[in-house]
């Protein structure tokens, strides 16, 4: 496969926004939307995860191609379709620099290309993508196959920020990087401060907090400084909701007014949920969202009570 041929799906987030939504006329709010939210397909982790060795396991991931397949299959049945389909973080296993890493990418690749060409791709970047410790070289790897790391859009009059969430997790091989992802993310938070969009939305693999701004660190969350700082950066500006990955677990909760999200994977559970997408319905008011199993959303579809909202104007 040649650059030029991914370029055309997995390379529309460059110069730090995404081309499918590049018009003027999204940043006029035109009444209600939903998108669709997916986190860690992660190739390569149920494996990993079944044998107990997380750092070098990971050979087989056929259960994580169907899963993905299933997930697209769902997707693309919806009507009307979504305005994108969002995936946060952790797209395979193998961090960079190791074994199994191009395989998993180029089969994950594969099926992100059945995704309904009307519905465009957000790619969040995880840790697994990046390295839990990025550097200039990691950063630039993923920049080359999926685009850019981080970047913002507007959707009818909403801005979406994507973030890349390693920044916020250690820094320390590529401080200056952090600086220009920090210098950019206060620009986007006066954008949403001055109250010109809608709503503002942040997408970023690890989340703030799982259920509370207190709780303790732990792997799957940001240190309690980072994450205070962050959180009342975002409510400061507006944000309404951040919506995140990388827990295998449904979980989240609120801190003045701001809704952390965090979704559980497509791929491989950690908890008792089921492997599935969000549903994320845009009001002029509200941000309604809801877990689904990749079962009953390919069986089901979306339930009538948000189909309903969408009517509303
Ligand atoms: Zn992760």
């Amino acid at each position: 496969m040649s650059a030029a041929e991914a370029g055309d799906v997995f390379h529309r987030a460059r110069g730090r926004t995404l081309d499918a939504f590049s018009s003027e006329k999204e940043r006029e709010w035109k009444g209600p939307f939903y998108f669709i939210q997916g986190a860690d397909p992660q190739f390569g982790l149920m494996k990993a995860w079944a044998t107990g060795d997380c750092d070098n396991g990971g050979d087989e991931w056929e259960q994580e191609i169907r899963l993905a397949e299933q997930a697209v299959q769902a997707i693309n049945k919806l009507n009307p379709k979504p305005k994108f389909f969002v995936l946060c973080g952790d797209l395979v296993h193998a961090m960079p620099g190791r074994p199994w890493r191009k395989e998993q990418t180029e089969d994950l690749q594969r099926v992100l290309r059945t995704v309904d060409s009307d519905i465009p791709l957000v790619l969040v970047s995880g840790n697994h993508d990046v390295g839990n410790v990025p550097t200039p070289e990691t950063i630039a790897e993923f920049q080359r196959t999926w685009g850019d790391d981080y970047f913002s859009f507007w959707v009818g009059g909403v801005l979406f920020l994507v973030l890349n969430s390693q920044f916020l997790y250690d820094a320390s091989r590529c401080p200056a990087l952090k600086q220009e992802h920090d210098r950019w993310l206060e620009q986007q938070l006066r954008t949403a401060g001055q109250r010109a969009c809608r709503h503002a939305v942040v997408f970023q693999h690890i989340p703030l907090f799982l259920q509370t701004i207190g709780e303790d660190d732990d792997y799957f969350n940001l240190t309690k400084s980072v994450r205070k700082e962050m959180a009342d950066k975002f409510v400061e500006a507006g944000v309404k909701a951040v919506f995140s990955g990388h827990y295998h677990r449904n979980a989240g909760g609120t801190y003045r007014n701001l809704d952390m999200v965090v979704s559980s994977a497509i791929g491989c559970q950690l908890g008792k949920d089921a492997h599935g997408l969000r549903v994320v319905v845009v009001t002029a008011e509200k941000i309604i969202h809801r877990y689904y199993s990749l079962d009953e959303l390919s069986e089901k579809g979306i339930e009538d009570d948000l189909m309903d909202l969408l009517k509303e104007n």
